[in-house]
This record gives C-alpha cells, structure tokens and sequence, in this order.
C-alpha cells in the first residue's frame, strides 16, 4: 500500500506556457541587468536555487545570500504577473486521480516534491486552484538539491500520515529523469508520467516502476494498492 505520495509539479500536475522560465529571465535582467543565459539552462527537474547559482556563477556574480534574495523577490513579483496571464493548465488525468485517491479506504497522505521554492509553488498552483489540495512539501528552500529536498518531502509525509511508513510505500509522480533518481535515493517507488518533455519511451530507460503518457492513462487505485 501506498501511504505517502508526492507530485512534482511543472510538467506533472500543471503547466505554465512557460511563465516561470520568462520570470526567471525577466528577474535576472531586471535586477541584474543580464539579457542572455537564461536561454542555455535546462530547466526541467532542477531546482529554482540550483538555477540560479549556475547562473550567477555564468556572469561571474558571487551567489551570496543577499544575491539570492534580491533575485528571489524580482522573481516571485514576475512570476506571479506571468501565471495569471499565463496559458498553461492542469494535465489530463490529475484530477481523476485524485478523484481515485479520495475514494481509498487508506487515503494516502499527498504533498509536493519540487524544486520550485515554496513561494513560487503556491502561487502556481493556487492560479490552478489547487495549492489546498497538499498537506505539505518539500520544496527548494529545504535542500538545494532534488534528492535532498525528497528526503525532507518524505519525513514530512510520514508525520502527516501519523505512521512508520517504510520506504517502499511513498510514491513519487514526476516527468523527469531527475525525479526517477531523487525517488530511487529515498528507496520510494515512482511513477513517470510524459507530460512534461521526455516521452514515456525517454522515462522508461530510467526504469521507473511505471511510466505512462499521463496520468489519465494510468490506473491509480492499482498503483496505490500495490
Ligand atoms: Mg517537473
């Protein structure tokens, strides 16, 4: 049984039309006059906090503490202009699984496992009207890197679940590559879904425990009593 899930959620819950890699860019030249480079960074499966260190070590700015709240602030004000005008939505299936999940005897204890900082994932999904639907998180602010920031998202769902939980009973759902291994570093069990840009062809050589082209094709209660 599957006690604790965790979503990631730029290209598995939701997408933006790409409203938070225009705020990262809009930030970076706002605050930091910097019109190029945001262009060469390989945004999915990252971290927000990891994207900017590169970024700030490409021009050669010291990524000090005060650096990254500057960016930050600029970034979340963007961002939040960026998504309410933005022509993204909830992928096909995210709903009806949910709906599946409810319907459990055991109803798992679900969060977010992302890289987005906490701020820039609740406006997201709040523009969704989907931000309540999480009892917790692990997000950038916690942990820099992805395989840290699932084994904060972990403990957090075991408190919430109010048991032990062992490993093989959380459930990671993501679109990338990054997501597969971040799991596989808290010995959970991951679900890869191709909504975002890998094929599930892409995700399979990863050897998730189930891959499929979203999650209107995949039979949650089946994968949740598993
Ligand atoms: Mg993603």
């Amino acid at each position: 049984m599957i006690r604790v899930v965790l979503f990631d959620i730029d290209g598995t819950l939701i997408h933006t039309g790409g409203a938070g890699v225009k705020a990262f860019a809009r930030a970076f030249s706002e605050e930091f006059g910097l019109h190029d480079g945001s262009e060469n960074l390989k945004f999915a499966g990252r971290t927000d906090v990891s994207l900017v260190r590169e970024f700030f070590n490409l021009h050669k700015i010291d990524p000090t503490p005060e650096h990254f709240q500057r960016f930050f602030n600029v970034y979340i004000h963007w961002l939040e202009k960026m998504v309410a005008d933005c022509d993204g939505g909830i992928f096909q299936g995210v709903e009806n699984f949910f709906a599946q999940m409810n319907l459990l005897a055991g109803r798992p204890a679900v969060g977010l496992l992302t890289g987005n900082i906490k701020r820039g994932a609740e406006i997201k999904l709040r523009h969704f009207g989907i931000w309540d639907r999480f009892a917790f998180g692990g997000f950038a602010d916690d942990h820099e890197e992805r395989d840290h920031i699932a084994a904060v998202a972990r403990q957090r769902g075991e408190k919430h679940f109010g048991k032990p939980v062992r490993n093989d009973e959380v459930l990671v759902i993501g679109d990338t590559p990054l997501d597969v291994r971040c799991a596989r570093a808290i010995g959970a069990k991951v679900l890869a879904v191709a909504t975002g840009s890998y094929t599930v062809a892409q995700l399979r050589e990863y050897q998730p425990d189930w891959a499929a082209e979203d999650l209107a094709a995949v039979d949650a209660t089946q994968i949740l009593s598993d």
